[in-house]
């Protein structure tokens, strides 16, 4: 085992510390990619330093440097140092986190863990949490309790009679909100036509005003607000007071999706934007995004928390109890056996502490303003965002005044084949963008000035 994992270790420091030069683009042929770690299936064992060699040179050239400090696509954190070293050790102690008596350790963190993340974001004193796997459970999780509480306040029991046996639940979200939505929704049988999307603004912002005249028409049936803070493209923040004032009015539940926007609540400087939070009923929020935790980590808190046992709780005669005082993980996510992703959790916050988170997210934001104004001093760049956040959209004129769109995009192969940064494409009301996320704990301001340099140089090439 020493030898194994002092070896490992060599490994992994040297892709760390070549983190940071390393190109973020890799261009592959997905069928070479595949051949270097195909062959015929093991006919018997093999020495496990060997696996792990050939593992890492048929990975190597494969990998994408996600984790650095010059990645800006999709919403990617890197991994802080003392959350990678507890992962490592999570994986080296192999807890069964779901039962307080397989791991009394993995229970009392995730407990610890809950309590400093709903104070960190104001959340209502009492709320439950779990941790899942990504943003996309938890928001599964926070609409599955909704849709048990809202037909409960009918009398309805979802357990018993099941969808066939009770009337549709209406869920309103904004025009813009995250697709994980629909697919929870697929999952929670609640249909397309029982979907209504409310008006957004220009900045993707959900309109209370046409909210309120969606409630008032569905007046009287069982109804779930589903609300966003943090949107993908422009990282724009649906008005949760106002929101939640008309949800409490029609009697619906609101959920809230602040995969990273969540976080804005523990910046002073940022918390205006999600005040009227405490007033939601359930909430979802990604460690692996802007906590800077590794994959795959993410946070449910749901304000009533018989209904999050409603959702995901589970009993059987050889599920053990650890008694009243403890905290069985398993009642509070979809899974039952899972790792322990409390302890990653725990020790970012530990080591960053409430300065340190803040310090992280306003630090990015200042990042994705420093690289939204460099780039909208450029003659044929537009920035199409308001950056409010950590994201930004830029689009490249054509300087031939034709086709816009193939300019963004090819101004983005450019940046894509010189590998110095990487961020994505998207559309935004149907204009093709570039897409900037900043949520590395790594990225300095002078990895942003090389990856406006670099995008400068993609977009003044003619
Ligand atoms: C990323 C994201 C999700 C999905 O989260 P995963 O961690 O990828 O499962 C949901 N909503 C928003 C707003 C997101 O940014």
């Amino acid at each position: 085992m020493h030898e194994l994992l002092t070896h490992t270790l060599k490994h992994a420091e040297h892709y760390l510390s070549g983190l940071d030069q390393r190109p973020v683009a890799v261009p592959t042929d997905p069928a070479q990619v595949r051949a270097r770690f195909d062959g015929p299936l093991p006919s018997g064992p093999s020495d496990p330093l060997t696996v792990i060699d050939e593992l890492v040179a048929a990975a190597e050239p494969a990998l994408v440097a996600t984790a650095g400090p010059r990645y800006f696509g999709f919403v990617t954190g890197g991994s802080l140092p003392a959350a990678l070293a507890a992962d490592w050790l999570t994986s080296a102690w192999d807890q069964l986190a779901g039962a307080y008596v397989a791991s009394p350790a993995a229970s009392a963190a995730e407990a610890v863990a809950a309590d400093w993340l709903a104070e960190l974001f104001g959340l209502p004193p009492g709320v439950s949490c779990g941790f899942v796997t990504g943003a996309t459970m938890a928001n599964f999780t926070g609409l599955a309790a909704a849709r048990h509480a809202v037909l409960k306040r009918r009398g309805i029991d979802i357990d018993r009679v099941g969808l066939a046996g009770a009337p549709p639940v209406h869920v309103l979200a904004g025009a813009e909100r995250h697709v994980s939505i629909d697919l929870a929704l697929r999952h929670l049988g609640i249909g397309t036509d029982h979907l209504t999307l409310v008006d957004v603004d220009d900045q993707g912002a959900m309109r209370p005003d046409d909210l309120a005249t969606h409630l008032h028409r569905l007046s009287g049936q069982p109804l779930i607000v589903c609300a966003q803070s943090g949107n993908v493209n422009t990282g724009a923040f649906d008005p949760l007071t106002a929101i939640c004032r008309e949800a409490h009015k029609a009697g619906a539940w609101t959920h809230v999706d602040g995969a990273f926007g969540l976080w804005a609540a523990a910046s002073p400087s940022l918390a205006r934007h999600v005040t009227g939070l405490d007033m939601a009923d359930s909430w979802a929020v990604d460690a692996h995004k802007w906590l800077n935790v590794p994959y795959d980590n993410a946070v449910v808190f749901i304000r009533d928390p018989t209904e999050h046992r409603a959702a995901t709780g589970k009993t059987a005669p050889y599920m053990v109890s650890g008694g009243d005082d403890a905290r069985e993980n398993y009642q509070y996510t979809p899974e039952t056996s899972r790792r322990a992703r409390g302890f990653t959790v725990y020790a970012a916050l530990r080591s960053l502490g409430r300065s340190g988170i803040t310090d992280l997210i306003d630090r990015n934001c200042a990042q994705a303003r420093r690289l939204a104004e460099a780039l909208a001093a450029e003659p044929h760049i537009d920035i199409l965002n308001d950056v409010v956040l950590n994201q930004v959209m830029a689009r490249f004129r054509d300087p031939a005044g034709q086709d816009d769109d193939a300019r963004t995009r090819t101004v983005i192969e450019r940046i894509h084949t010189d590998g110095t940064a990487w961020a994505g494409t998207t559309a935004w009301r149907g204009l093709t963008a570039l897409r900037v996320s900043v949520s590395g704990w790594m990225t300095t301001d002078a990895d942003v000035d090389r990856a406006v340099h670099a995008i400068r140089h993609a977009a003044s090439t003619p």
